[in-house]
């Protein structure tokens, strides 16, 4: 406990607020070690059972102190096939460190051990010293080949991590993406600032060295159907990991006026189409002044926090509940503060206002109250009636939560979905009503994290190995 908590060096507020390189600069080797160090090798290692993918964290962490920074990555990589992306963006708060003695101990979970920038460091390390992450998953040895061939539609975190254990076991591995870049959120949605392309880059570098295949631009559901894959292409079994990528809006008046964005399209144009990079790609963009975010969870923060990068002079947040129901990760709400979001709390959009060309002019709002808790647990916004006023911005960012895709369910003839639209799969192999046909991530689990979906990938690809083997030859 002597040791102090070690803080992560980070670009000055006012700097990184006006570019595009990320915010965290990671540990230096000695601060590693340190951190780790404070680790107590707890016996019950109570932090293990907040990891989704119980990673032997105390295990590593011995291992990072003594400095034997590849040992504690070999340990990571038994359970987490994307530790530089999850010692990044993991809400790490609500997961191990939330159960760290240590946090407990010092009645602060920001004092616990910093168990993802510890993670962050040892596979920042080994990515430096090699090509590829991937060297880290290609070196682990391949089963020779089967002669089966897997499909996997999509290439965000749950397909990647099935597609790498497929073709580890020897499947013939074919990934299908619809967009012209592979990585899902980890490229489109979160910002450069976060986590770098060049680290999920990496990724899928270190997966086509495992053999796997990627065709790109390819919409299952449009440029074929699902079930043509495995009756006419000859796939012998597939995983859909597409993810929850339909926007949701909030019904008000005026949300159709120019000016208006999902945060998918805001997002999706900034960091897939680099349109913060004016002059060198042609991506068209609305540059907002003065920029309205609705929202308050991790899609919220990153879009107000690329409002202010692309050049807005000011950036509301408006949430309709309080600082603390926030589902954002605790670190991206104190970055957005200090990069000077103004937060809105305990407010929410009415209408939005236009003007005579049908532009964005105004956000009219009204202010709440909270009552008691709801369905979610948490406890109930409440408007004030006759408490209306109006903000003053020509640009209004919709991130209020996003739905499953549907485009797949709705052109497969016998895939049970729920009523949210989520695939359903039975919980052992992630195996949908389809035989063969397996499904993990977001499109299961609704809009959830980067670990849930890696771990429903991992856990699919042990379903689609033993439902291959089962078939025999
Ligand atoms: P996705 O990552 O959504 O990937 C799905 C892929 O499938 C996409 O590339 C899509 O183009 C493709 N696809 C869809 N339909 C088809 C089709 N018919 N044919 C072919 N391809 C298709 N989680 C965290 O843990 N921490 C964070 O800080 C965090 N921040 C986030 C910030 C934003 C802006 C967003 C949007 C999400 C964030 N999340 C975060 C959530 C996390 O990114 C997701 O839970 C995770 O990426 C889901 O992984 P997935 O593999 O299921 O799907
Ligand atoms: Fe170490 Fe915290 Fe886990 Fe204990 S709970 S083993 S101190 S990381």
């Amino acid at each position: 406990m002597a040791i102090p908590p070690q803080a992560m060096p980070e670009q000055d507020a006012k700097v990184r607020a006006h570019n595009m390189n990320e915010v965290a600069l990671g540990y230096t080797p000695e601060m590693a070690m340190r951190e780790a160090s404070r680790c107590m090798q707890c016996p019950a290692k109570p932090c293990m059972q907040g990891c989704p993918v119980a990673i032997d964290i105390p295990g590593f962490l011995a291992k990072a102190a003594e400095g034997d920074f590849e040992g504690a990555l070999a340990i990571i990589r038994k359970t987490s096939l994307l530790p530089a992306v999850c010692g990044r963006v993991c809400p790490q708060e609500k997961q191990c460190q939330k159960f760290c003695t240590m946090g407990k101990l010092l009645k602060d979970v920001d004092k616990a051990v910093a168990i993802g920038r510890v993670e962050r460091f040892v596979a920042d390390l080994a990515r430096e010293s090699s090509s590829t992450t991937g060297k880290g998953a290609s070196k682990a040895p391949s089963a020779p080949s089967t002669g089966r061939r897997v499909a996997v539609i999509g290439s965000g975190p749950a397909s990647i991590t099935c597609a790498a254990d497929c073709a580890r076991a020897g499947h013939e591995v074919t990934m299908f993406e619809a967009f012209h870049k592979p990585g899902g959120v980890l490229v489109y949605g979160i910002p450069e600032f976060r986590l770098p392309k060049s680290i999920v880059q990496q990724e899928i570098d270190g997966l086509k060295a495992l053999g796997v295949k990627v065709e790109l631009n390819y919409v299952v559901g449009r440029t074929r159907k699902l079930k043509d894959l495995m009756a006419k292409d000859g796939f012998d079994a597939v995983f859909i990991g597409t993810g929850a990528g339909l926007p949701k809006f909030m019904d008000i008046e005026g949300e159709n006026l120019v000016g208006v964005f999902s945060a998918n399209e805001y997002l999706t144009r900034a960091n897939l189409m680099k349109a913060y990079d004016e002059g060198g790609h042609d991506t068209p963009f609305w540059h907002g002044r003065r920029v309205a975010v609705l929202g308050g969870g991790n899609v919220a923060m990153d879009a107000s926090r690329m409002a202010l990068r692309l050049g807005a002079e000011k950036v509301y947040l408006v949430y309709r509940r309080s600082e603390a129901e926030m589902p954002a990760r605790r670190e991206e709400v104190h970055h957005a503060k200090e990069e000077g979001v103004e937060f809105l709390m305990l407010q929410n959009a009415k209408r939005v206002l236009g003007d005579d060309q049908g532009r964005v002019v105004g956000l009219e709002c009204l202010k709440y109250e909270l009552g008691e808790p709801d369905a979610s647990g948490r406890r109930s916004p409440v408007p004030i009636a006759g408490s209306e006023f109006t903000l003053d911005v020509d640009t209004v960012v919709v991130a209020v939560g996003n739905a499953s895709n549907p485009l797949i369910p709705a052109t497969t003839d016998g895939l049970e979905i729920n009523r949210r639209g989520n695939i359903v799969v039975d919980p052992e192999a992630n195996m949908t009503s389809i035989p063969g046909v397996f499904a993990g991530g977001d499109i299961v689990l609704g809009a959830a994290t980067v670990i849930l979906a890696m771990g429903e990938g991992r856990r699919a690809a042990a379903g689609i190995n033993a439902y291959l083997a089962a078939k025999g030859k």
